[in-house]
């Protein structure tokens, strides 16, 4: 292995009885280190999960061993304290992986290994959980009851309202905010119970319970076209372009089952939120032997899945980005499902991409990979006209349905002088009538909370969070502003705390639009889908389900309902206000904004009923809002790409993101200097450098940052001189260097 060096060897005696190995501790770190091995634990082999002594007060670090053949002559070394695994997690192309992700993302050869594996699997991994039955009504208990005890009470009386009784501890654990003392206390006094019970996991069904549809002609051309790479041993990506209501599912299951009787396994990814709704249902229905990897599973609950995975009984594996890891030994396919989706980037080490990282497992298992989108990443349109992916394409809906028809409405012309309101005369009166008629809505606001900004008129007081350079955003519902950046929540002042004169909301949040609704349409039934109120897998179903049967009319969403959805009842969608992502300062706002009209867009109108769709705005002219009027993605292409051409921006280069952060301002900066200095001195003639610069958001949670960006177009060169000395480039710096490769905001 290339990229885990160990350190020389050095000679030191006395002579120990084992022999040694070299490990990578998941620390940010980038070298490796040579252990003792000592006999006793049999032998080592290269990809095993260890547990070894490290540092100065030698904590117990989980670690990864690289190389078995160390020489360990007269060295006194530390002994590896534990095996984790006595059978190698990684297969030899998840390993290969990890050293790509490590090398290309810049993160540390150990912290990127620990995240490939759920930290549950392994030796200790248990077969039983705990789980916990409400022993109690609420009239029993206790007014004496602490905050977090009623948490857990609350909880489980909801669980036990929709009939999701038990809960598994570690979620309600993780749920409520409580300790296992408060638990015990719970448990003390009756008013809960427990219990141990073996993992259960939905089986995983041999057969299939929906019947397959005819495809019509464009999708047996697809899956004509994909046919021989399904069947060749070789890498090959393909980028399926197909409108909204193509029938895009459809052709990734007939690939999928394709792979499968040749005896293989499938992977597809989705995003997070999609797995509760139609696309996964669908999946489930159609292909023999599904494992879903969803967030809501308890750390035991993977494992299981995980070990189900690599002992090879799952055929097909359907998770969000995390799943590009699953230890599938047979794998045949891969299906990166809505691959424009920016939550398949990962906002912590290692900052991997998804549907970047499908790719390259797909080239390393000499596999095809199918990438789908209605609206495809500037990134992946651009690689398929260049030719580096072949281009497959869905041009209408199935069963000759038409695109909804599109309304752009200037919003500063639609809304009564002089009232506070954010739903306009046309949209208003779409809204009654489509009511009127028993047909459903679904209205995209995608900005959480009530006010986005608490002001003082007289002074020019914001509220602003106390550990963040951001503003607090008002939410309703509990009172309080919240600070969306770090999740600080604080009572609003009465007034204000400099001039104490009195202070005004602005700015819409999406509470307020549920407000507006509730004024305007007082009998309409209606639920709010956004992370606050969808705390859990198991709300997003709730209100799927009511939605489904036709008890709610109307679905009120930030972004989350652009996914996935496919009711056939939904004749009316409005876009409450496309600015909000048209604001972000981000050479990609317009690409975002595109698509998040477009994707939305296409909730309406997907069986009998016509659909219709207005977009609310004050940039009426904006090219994005023009093109996806016309639901003209191609357009959209092809006047958004030469600009990046023209600026440098991807997909014409490549970013690398530096954050130097600290808690002093001074040492922030520093850092950041520091780093420039010397990637100055190694990039100038291959890369252009901006910065040090204060970074877009200048604190989050109490810490100063500072970015220094590298634009390049050749990866390659950079990337490998980059990985190769990223210890050196950040040695004695007085800050903590981060680094962000292909960042999909550069705030
Ligand atoms: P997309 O993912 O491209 O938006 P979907 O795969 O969700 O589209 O398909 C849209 C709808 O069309 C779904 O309700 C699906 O069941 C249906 N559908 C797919 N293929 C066919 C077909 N060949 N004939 C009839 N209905 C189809
Ligand atoms: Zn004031
Ligand atoms: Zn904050």
């Amino acid at each position: 292995m290339q990229l885990f060096k160990p350190e020389p060897d050095e000679a030191i005696e006395p002579p120990q009885s084992g022999r040694a190995v070299a490990v990578v501790v998941s620390v940010n770190l980038w070298r490796g280190f040579d252990y003792l091995w000592p006999d006793e634990l049999g032998d080592p082999a290269v990809g095993q999960r260890v547990r070894v002594p490290f540092g100065k007060g030698n904590r117990k670090r989980l670690a990864f061993v690289t190389h078995c053949d160390r020489r360990l002559g007269k060295r006194k070394l530390k002994a590896v304290a534990e095996v984790i695994d006595r059978q190698v997690q990684f297969t030899d192309g998840l390993w290969k992986l990890g050293e790509w992700i490590s090398r290309y993302y810049l993160s540390p050869p150990g912290m990127t290994l620990a995240a490939m594996i759920p930290s549950a699997v392994g030796r200790h991994a248990a077969r039983s959980e705990t789980v916990a039955f409400l022993q109690s009504v609420p009239a029993d208990w206790p007014g004496s009851l602490g905050g977090r005890q009623k948490r857990v009470l609350d909880e489980l009386f909801e669980a036990k309202k929709q009939g999701v009784e038990p809960l598994a501890l570690e979620s309600l654990l993780h749920h409520s905010g409580a300790s296992r003392d408060t638990i015990k206390r719970l448990r003390q006094r009756d008013l809960i119970r427990l219990e141990s019970r073996p993992v259960r996991l939905a089986d995983l069904p041999d057969a299939a319970t929906a019947a397959p549809f005819d495809m019509n002609e464009d999708q047996q051309q697809v899956f004509d076209a994909m046919k021989p790479k399904l069947q060749a041993d070789e890498f090959s990506c393909t980028l399926l372009y197909g409108v909204t209501g193509s029938g895009k599912t459809e052709v990734y299951i007939r690939a999928i089952l394709d792979v499968i009787a040749a005896g293989r396994q499938a992977l597809v990814m989705v995003p997070e939120i999609a797995l509760a709704t139609h696309t996964l249902q669908r999946l489930v229905q159609r292909l023999p032997r599904v494992a879903v990897l969803h967030s809501g599973l308890t750390d035991v609950q993977r494992a299981h899945h995980y070990r189900q995975i690599h002992e090879g009984h799952a055929d097909v594996i359907v998770g969000p980005r995390s799943a590009v890891f699953a230890p599938a030994g047979r794998l045949g396919l891969i299906v990166v499902d809505e691959e424009h989706e920016s939550s398949y980037k990962q906002d912590t080490a290692p900052r991997y991409h998804g549907r970047d990282v499908a790719i390259k497992r797909a080239s390393i298992e000499n596999i095809p990979i199918l990438l789908g989108s209605a609206t495809p990443s500037l990134e992946s349109y651009h690689n398929a006209r260049q030719g580096r992916y072949d281009l497959l394409r869905l041009d209408s809906r199935v069963r000759g349905l038409s695109m909804p028809t599109l309304q752009i409405v200037n919003l500063r012309k639609d809304i009564q002088p002089g009232r506070i309101e954010l739903i306009g005369k046309t949209l208003t009166n779409r809204i009654a009538a489509t009511i009127d008629r028993g047909e459903q809505i679904i209205l995209l606001m995608n900005r959480r909370g009530y006010a986005s900004c608490v002001f003082c008129p007289s002074c020019d007081w914001r509220f602003s969070c106390d550990h963040c350079t951001r503003l607090m955003v008002f939410h309703q519902a509990t009172q309080l502003a919240m600070c969306h950046y770090c999740q600080h929540t604080s009572p609003l002042p009465g007034r204000c705390p400099a001039c104490g004169k009195k202070l005004l909301y602005f700015g819409y949040g999406i509470q307020r639009i549920e407000s507006e609704l509730a004024r305007k349409f007082p009998a309409v039934r209606l639920a709010r889908m956004d992370s606050d109120t969808m705390t859990s897998p198991k709300q997003f179903q709730k209100v799927f389900d009511a939605f489904s049967a036709g008890e709610l009319d109307l679905l009120l969403g930030t972004q989350m309902v652009a996914k996935g959805l496919d009711f056939p009842r939904v004749s009316l969608v409005g876009v409450i206000s496309a600015d909000t992502a048209l604001m972000i300062p981000d050479f990609r706002s317009a690409e975002r904004t595109f698509q998040l009209i477009e994707q939305v867009a296409g909730r309406a109108g997907r069986a009998d009923l016509p659909g219709y769709v207005v977009v609310q705005t004050v940039n009426e002219d904006e090219p994005a809002i023009q093109f996806a009027k016309s639901h003209d993605y191609e357009g959209f292409a092809e006047y958004e790409l030469p600009t990046r051409k023209q600026t440098n921006l991807p997909p014409f280069s490549r970013v690398i993101r530096f954050i130097s952060r600290h808690e002093k301002l001074d040492r922030a900066e520093q850092g950041a200097e520091l780093l420039a200095g010397r990637l100055a001195a190694s990039f100038a003639s291959v890369a252009t450098m901006f910065g040090p610069q204060p970074a877009g958001v200048k604190k989050i949670r109490n810490q100063f940052r500072f970015q220094v960006l590298l634009i390049f177009s050749r990866p390659g060169a950079v990337q490998h001189i980059l990985a190769d000395r990223m210890e050196e480039l950040c040695k004695d710096c007085p800050s903590e260097i981060i680094a962000d490769v292909d960042p999909i905001m550069l705030m």
